[in-house]
């Protein structure tokens, strides 16, 4: 018969401060997120998703109910198109509380989206952002066969046409759909260059390193998302 012991009184204190050591230290890993190590996130999550070997971390009830007592830390802002074949959490393999998530067509940083990215920065400490572009954009195909916005969606498609203007004149006898990638990259260029220089507290908290912008390049066809550090000028991989 199995005898099940009484904890001795040592025991119970060495568990109670192995658990609150366990405590501090997941404490101080949030707190000293970097850029370089929210990235890292990304990019391993990424990897997950595509090889469809998700992990979903932060999904469970306990995460829901602790982000909503003690407040949201995420460790990432992304700016990304509406598209629904780019749902944030899932390409990131991510889950409540992790990814503070500005979708709009064609990624764009307007007004709007810039205050909010700067809400993130100064209020939430938020150490990286990312402008993710992807394949297949429809507002920046409308834009390359020269579609005429009606309505609000006119202002919205002027941010993404000099982008394509200064692409289609460097590739002039492109295949479209070749024609649309190098676009939709070019227009996250264009965005971190605006974000880095129309945002004083954006360009304050990199100045002051504590905070980083990469664009990236969702395939949605193959889930895999590509960094622009590591994508020439003209879109092709490095060493390719
Ligand atoms: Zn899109």
């Amino acid at each position: 018969m199995i005898k099940i012991r009484a904890f001795k009184k040592n025991e119970l204190f060495l568990m109670s401060l192995v658990s609150f050591c366990l405590f501090v230290f997941a404490q101080l890993c949030q707190a000293s997120m970097t850029s370089d190590s929210a990235l890292t996130l990304l990019k391993e999550g990424n990897l997950r998703f595509s090889q469809g070997k998700l992990s979903s971390p932060n999904q469970d009830i306990a995460r829901r109910t602790k982000t909503a007592d003690e407040g949201q830390k995420p460790f990432a802002i992304v700016l990304s198109c509406s598209d629904s074949r780019v749902p944030l959490g899932l390409i990131f393999d991510r889950g409540i509380g992790d990814i503070f998530g500005i979708r709009v067509a064609g990624n764009v940083a307007g007004t709007d989206q810039m205050g909010t990215i700067e809400y993130g920065v100064e209020h939430l400490g938020i150490p990286l952002i990312v402008v993710l572009g992807h394949t297949k954009c429809g507002a920046v195909t409308a834009v390359v066969e020269g579609e005429h916005a009606h309505g609000n969606l006119e202002k919205l498609v002027e941010k993404i046409v000099p982008a394509v203007k200064k692409t289609k004149k460097l590739f002039p006898n492109l295949p479209e759909e070749q024609l649309v990638d190098k676009c939709a990259m070019a227009n996250v260029r264009q965005v971190i260059h605006d974000l880095k220089t129309q945002s004083p507290p954006i360009k304050k908290a990199i100045e002051k390193g504590e905070l980083k912008i990469v664009g990236g390049y969702y395939d949605i066809s193959s889930g895999r998302v590509d960094w622009l550090d590591s994508l020439s000028e003209n879109g092709l991989r490095k060493g390719k």
